[in-house]
């Protein structure tokens, strides 16, 4: 009998690992940092499995996952353990790693509309490196027992584009906490999808390094499994890895469930009573506003959300606009002059920048508001306002200045104006007959002649006004 294809939607669940930014590792006092580059210099006996070695918990580590826990909505665990999950490779030298089986520290929550299943607290392994030349195999052990932070999503995930949604909401949530650096090119998070269509069999895909990974391999294997299930083919239980090249998943080994783990709580960690240690306590209020909040906030400001997205994701850039708003009296006409010289203009110029952040913070609030100002009070025109924007970015001050330095201000005096004016209408007798027969375009014409005579210092409403006077009023 035929497979009904509209039947087999697809479930997809995620696994996101992300490392913690705490000063010491999860179970002992060496070093946790991303960024050394010698091998084997942030290691100690501890976690480097020397025989008779003992773990300490990081309480920092335990604070940061109870904080995601609360931003997420998760219900705080008020007993928590640590389990032993067994398994044998180079990177893990214990032949064990210190996780959370069926006490996680959180359950439940959701991010971007995406239900959650539990968030738990183990430690990373070291990392392998091949070096095909020689046949050699490297291991570092920097990163072995480095906090890394465990979400796993209940499989109701629908889409590759859904799922990378999720996990871009995911990785600013660690960022606004400071719990993670969360850079999925550094292995500071990572990704792994579990792939199903109907109540079929679950693929993993992993190694998912970027979001547009995470969204094309979905994708790749919701067509492969569709497709297999067309020409009646089994699909496999297995682990598949995503070639970014080729996109395409390939079969990486055999599934392991979760009895081969052999589970069982760390003899050598105590269990632990989350409400009994008082830094664990009353963390909500150490919360910042948590990203969708803030881009609900900008929304309302009335801005669309590709803009309001630029605010959520750059901190700087946000500051910059929430200090200059708040000069310019904090209402919404305000905001979108602001946001219109912020996220084209001045975005436009320095987000490429490795230094964009710095460039943010040099540029003072009061100058921008200046110059929204000027530029809506007709003071100086809208082209002399990106001038000015541009000057502020190189790390200029005093956008009044400025405009006098640069000859930006707008003339609007009205006897300054009034020889332009009758220079154009003597200059266009043809195109001022046109005016007076009904033709308004030709309005615009001799306004754009009068700027031109004047060298653009013009204000173009103060001579469409004087212009209007002289052609009705004889
Ligand atoms: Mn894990």
């Amino acid at each position: 009998m035929p497979v009904d294809l509209s039947k087999l939607k697809p479930t997809i669940g995620l696994e996101i690992h992300a490392e913690l930014a705490t000063k010491t590792k999860m179970f002992c006092s060496s070093r946790n940092d991303p960024d050394e580059k010698r091998p084997n210099v942030n290691v100690c006996p501890v976690c480097l499995a020397h025989p008779g070695t003992l773990p300490v918990i990081n309480r920092e580590a335990v604070r940061q996952v109870l904080r995601v826990g609360l931003a997420v909505g998760g219900a705080i665990a008020d007993f928590t353990q640590f389990d032993r999950k067994s398994y044998f490779y180079p990177d893990i030298p214990k032949g064990y790693q210190i996780s959370q089986y069926q006490y996680p520290l959180v359950r439940g929550g959701t991010v971007a509309q995406v239900a959650l299943t539990r968030i738990h607290l183990e430690e990373d392994t070291g990392s392998l490196s091949h070096d095909d030349q020689t046949g050699e195999s490297l291991i570092d052990f920097n990163r072995a027992g480095v906090p890394l932070l465990e979400l796993v999503t209940e499989p109701v995930i629908e889409s590759g584009s859904q799922a990378a949604a999720m996990a871009r909401d995911f990785q600013l949530l660690l960022r606004y906490l400071g719990a993670s650096y969360a850079n999925m090119e550094k292995g500071e998070m990572r990704v792994e999808a579990n792939i199903s269509l109907g109540l079929g069999t679950k693929v993993e895909i992993k190694n998912l390094n970027s979001f547009q990974s995470v969204e094309k391999a979905i994708a790749y294997e919701i067509e492969r499994q569709t497709l297999a299930r067309e020409r009646g083919e089994i699909v496999m239980q297995e682990t598949r890895g995503w070639d970014e090249v080729k996109e395409v998943t390939f079969s990486q080994r055999q599934k392991e469930s979760a009895h081969d783990y052999r589970y069982f709580p760390e003899p050598d960690l105590p269990p632990l009573k989350i409400n009994e240690v008082a830094e664990w306590r009353d963390l909500a209020a150490t919360l910042p506003e948590l990203p969708w909040t803030k881009r609900e906030r900008y929304l309302g400001y009335g801005f669309k959300p590709d803009e309001a997205e630029i605010y959520v994701t750059n901190f700087a850039l946000a500051n910059l606009f929430e200090q200059t708003d708040r000069e310019l009296g904090a209402d919404n006409s305000s905001r979108k002059l602001i946001g219109n010289y912020l996220t084209t203009d001045l975005w436009g110029q320095i987000k490429d920048r490795v230094d964009s952040v710095e460039k943010l913070s040099k540029i003072r609030p009061a100058d921008l508001a200046a110059v929204v100002k000027m530029a809506a009070n007709g003071k100086i025109s809208s082209r002399g306002a990106k001038n000015l924007i541009t000057l502020l970015v190189v790390g200029k001050t005093d956008a009044e200045a400025l405009a006098s330095s640069e000859g930006l201000w707008q003339k609007s005096d009205e006897t300054e104006l009034a020889k332009f004016v009758d220079q154009v209408l003597v200059e266009h007798p043809a195109v001022v007959a046109d005016y007076r027969a009904g033709k308004m375009s030709a309005l615009q014409f001799l306004v754009g002649q009068a700027m031109k005579l004047s060298a653009g210092s013009a204000n173009p409403q103060a001579l469409a006004k004087l212009l209007r006077t002289a052609l009705d009023g004889t």
